[in-house]
């Protein structure tokens, strides 16, 4: 899609715009005129449309047509308390709906995009909607542009713009070229627009539209709107809700039929019939799940671990796999410099000899082939470089004084694909190429090599003595980088080749493994998933730090990036499993190393910064962005960012994943089994064509608020460390399992039973009312005390009586809003005296105490 535009001029005789960026208080007031820069989005259903949609629901509309034939045949009390309890239901599920939502919505705003700026003079980050027309914004490789924008200053600055052309291959982009009037957008190599992003190089660029007057606001209404899929529990239970309202519209009819040819009232039969609807339907199980999802989102939050999409919290506890890089997440990205090899000699990082040229040569280009300051105490830029600046500084060379008086004139940026970068200075009256990078890759562009007595051509001995100082320096787990030059003669073409240089020296540095990770590493081994570590550093230095925290026993468990390019698709699955390390890797190998991980039946998560990941990331089950190191792109591939780019942060989160789909699967099966038990009494009664146990209202009001509460509660049961000793889920396991169907069952009919007995006990007084009356309570009081029994497999004798106290306050508000009922004779409720409130009591603690017994016995801790 080509689009015709008028370019937008920026109006660059504004001093501001060019040089120190914005002032405060000239952003206020273009805010005032511009707005914010952001899209206009769809606009988000109102409470009030929420509210409709909780009547869609077909168990729902079931419970409708219910009360309107109630009241057809003259029950009018039950159809205005059904009509009443759905009423209430939706405003609660509204409620609940509106506040997951905001919940959610927060979330992403604390993932939300940046930008970096110039203001007040200095280079900020701020959110990208803050940003105004005029701002100078700063790009690198990995950005995404926020608006639209005209280039200022560019070095091999290349740009996709497929969101807005179609077109998937990086476009470059240059102040020079001054685009003509009229000009097709995909041609308008001086500008930026929003919405692309940088995949190499980097600029300066001024912006010219915000907001919706970017190119891409022009045609908002052409985008994609990611909407928030449902999680596959809430496919699994929508679906499982479309199957038991046809279940119980079935199972309705037949018990109505049965009762009308044995001669039983019509009002009668239809009760009955009406009664087990309303048994049947788990009201509360959807707006449960939501919310146990929403604070567990919150929980995580705050644990460093941000969900951009929620299915991630169950794919979570599928995780069998970690994909972690090694620099910043495994180790602390703190470089520092420790040792070097020059003219043949290995010096400590203090045993530099001042006065010597040969050394000084090497910190000066250290600095100079180098993007990181280390201005007014902030360190700014990559960990590597900033160690090279604050190595320099030791022996009193300043980063900014040095590139002041040898002047940047021309530079081929870092790639981690080629592992090396270059910049070309005027030092003097020369010109000069300074390249520093990986040694394996720099050593065949070396042709001489400086020595105390001069330049010499290099021989293979200094070569094979390079590499040796080089691994040995690896084996101690350091990085190594390689420092060479050469001097240009601009007259001469193709001189500016980065081939035929001098070699300088070696700069090793250290980057210590952060304190939790080794921890973290056993954590996940004992949780039967598999840590592997994928680096572009040297395989000797990944093999040293992943020993040191034990991803690795054996180094042939490493494996660089070049033999699998060697391996195909089937020999690279065969024998992925051999694998801990993946060293000297590019991104593009990180995609094929996850589909074999897949391929071979795993969950795969993988970490990723850079924009290169993006595609590994999507590929992943669990695409995990750093938050502090990770471009833009990447965060918005991946569903889950880490706010502290910490490996043991996604240890935690898989922890956090594991729990909360217990707990949920524990709510639910609490709310079913509870169900299984009136629906039993209920088929137990019409079977022995005994009275209707209960009235709507009855099982409406247990279903909606005294087991809506427990459920809850058990939503929110503390997580357990156990969840970690557990091998991880099978992806394709349902929800429930044939044991849990069986126990579901059995805890249903124990519940059944004392509701039979109390039911037969009220049968036997001269009010049948009584006998409604204590069905209705020893079945609320049971659910009730069954809260506790779904806290877990174990016995709560176990786990701790008291270690969620939610569920005691659930099972407080039940036992007095019971109470209320039974006091004020509401819903029909009948007056019981001590004997029949005794036996109700009783009763309800027979299914707690046989299943808390069972648990102690049976269920080993
Ligand atoms: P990961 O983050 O994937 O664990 P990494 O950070 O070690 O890996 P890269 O940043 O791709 O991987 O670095 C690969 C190699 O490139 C390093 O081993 C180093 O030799 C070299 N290198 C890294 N940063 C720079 C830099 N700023 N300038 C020059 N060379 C660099």
């Amino acid at each position: 899609m080509n689009v015709m535009l008028k370019p937008v001029r920026p109006n660059l005789d504004e001093p501001q715009a060019i040089g120190q960026g914005l002032s405060d208080e000239e952003v206020t007031i273009r805010r005032k005129k511009e707005g914010f820069n952001e899209l206009q989005e769809e606009k988000r259903k109102g409470a009030g449309a929420v509210f409709i949609d909780q009547f869609k629901d077909f168990l729902v509309i079931i419970l409708n047509i219910a009360a309107v034939i109630s009241a057809f045949l003259g029950e009018v009390e039950s159809s205005i308390v059904i009509l009443t309890v759905v009423l209430l239901n939706a405003a609660l599920g509204t409620v609940q709906h509106v506040k997951a939502e905001k919940s959610l919505s927060s979330l992403k705003a604390l993932a939300a995009p940046t930008a970096t700026v110039w203001r007040n003079g200095q280079v900020v980050q701020v959110p990208s909607r803050e940003v105004v027309t005029g701002d100078t914004l700063v790009i690198n490789a990995g950005d995404y542009i926020c608006a639209d924008a005209r280039i200022l200053e560019s070095h091999s600055l290349q740009v996709n713009e497929s969101s807005l052309t179609g077109e998937s291959l990086p476009a470059e982009k240059n102040e020079k070229f001054i685009s003509a009037d009229d000009i097709a957008l995909g041609d308008r190599k001086d500008m930026v627009f929003s919405g692309s992003f940088v995949t190499g190089g980097r600029g300066k660029a001024v912006v010219t539209a915000i907001g919706m007057d970017t190119e891409i606001g022009k045609i908002a209404d052409l985008l994609e709107h990611a909407k928030e899929k449902s999680t596959p529990l809430q496919e699994r239970l929508d679906q499982f809700g479309k199957v038991l309202a046809i279940g119980i519209t079935v199972i309705c009819l037949i018990v109505f039929g049965l009762d009308v040819v044995r001669g039983r009232e019509l009002t009668d039969s239809f009760m009955f019939a009406v009664s087990l609807a309303v048994a049947a339907i788990p009201e509360a199980l959807g707006s449960i799940v939501t919310i146990v999802l929403a604070f567990g989102t919150q929980k995580m939050a705050k644990e460093n671990a941000i969900i951009r999409k929620l299915h991630a919290v169950e794919t979570l506890g599928n995780i069998s796999v970690i994909c972690s890089d090694k620099t910043g997440t495994l180790t602390q990205n703190k470089m520092t410099v420790q040792k070097f090899y020059a003219d043949g000699k290995v010096f400590g990082h203090d045993q530099l000899q001042p006065g010597n040229q040969h050394h000084e040569k090497l910190l000066r280009m250290g600095l100079l082939c180098n993007d990181a300051m280390t201005a007014g105490g902030q360190e700014i830029g990559d960990p590597t470089e900033i160690a090279l600046v604050n190595i320099g500084k030791q022996y009193g060379l300043d980063e900014l004084a040095e590139r002041e008086r040898n002047q940047r004139i021309g530079e081929i940026p870092f790639d981690s694909r080629r592992k090396f970068m270059s910049t070309i200075h005027r030092i003097g009256h020369k010109q000069v190429m300074i390249t520093k990078g990986a040694m394996d890759v720099l050593i065949p562009r070396i042709s001489s090599i400086e020595t105390a007595s001069g330049i010499r051509t290099l021989t293979l001995q200094q070569i094979e003595s390079i590499r040796q100082a080089g691994h040995a320096f690896a084996d101690g787990g350091l990085r190594v980088l390689a420092l060479a030059y050469k001097e240009i003669v601009p007259t001469i073409p193709g001189m500016a080749q980065e081939e035929g240089l001098t070699f300088l020296g070696l700069i090793a540095m250290m980057d210590p493994p952060r304190e939790e990770t080794e921890q973290a590493v056993a954590d996940c081994v004992r949780a039967g998933i598999r840590p592997v570590m994928i680096t572009g550093d040297h395989k000797i230095t990944a093999i040293a730090i992943a020993g040191q925290i034990g991803i690795l026993t054996d180094p042939s468990e490493a494996v660089e990036g070049k033999d699998i390019e060697k391996l195909a698709d089937e020999e690279l699955r065969n024998r992925i499993e051999q694998f801990s390390v993946y060293a000297r890797v590019s991104p593009e190998h990180k995609i094929r190393i996850v589909r074999a991980w897949q391929e071979k039946g795993n969950v795969v998560a993988m970490t990723g910064d850079g924009v290169n990941d993006a595609p590994a990331l999507k590929q992943a089950d669990i695409g995990v962005a750093m938050g502090m190191a990770g471009t833009e792109v990447a965060k918005d591939a991946s569903s889950m960012v880490l706010t502290d780019d910490h490996f043991s942060t996604i240890v935690k989160a898989v922890s956090n994943g594991r729990s909360m789909y217990h707990n949920i699967k524990n709510a639910i099966q609490f709310l079913l089994s509870g169900n299984a038990g009136a629906i039993f009494v209920v088929i137990y009664a019409s079977l022995l064509a005994l009275p209707v146990p209960f009235l709507p209202a009855h099982l409406l009001f247990i279903n909606l608020l005294t087991d809506s509460l427990p459920a809850i509660a058990i939503g929110l049961e503390p997580h357990s460390k156990k969840v970690m000793k557990e091998k991880p889920r099978d992806k394709d396991e349902g929800l429930f399992s044939k044991r849990d169907i069986g126990q579901i069952t059995l805890e249903g009919l124990l519940i059944a039973a004392v509701t039979i007995i109390a039911f037969r006990y009220g049968l036997s007084a001269e009010n049948p009312a009584v006998a409604t009356t204590m069905a209705f309570a020893t079945l609320c009081l049971a659910r009730l005390l069954h809260g506790f029994n779904c806290r877990s497999k174990e016995s709560i004798f176990r786990i701790g009586l008291f270690s969620n106290i939610a569920c005691w306050i659930a099972f407080l508000i039940g036992v007095i809003l019971l109470n209320l009922v039974l006091t004020f004779g509401l819903f029909n409720a009948a007056a019981l005296d001590k004997e029949q409130l005794s036996i109700i009591y009783g009763l309800a603690f027979v299914p707690f105490v046989i299943i808390q017994t069972g648990k102690l016995i049976f269920v080993k801790s």
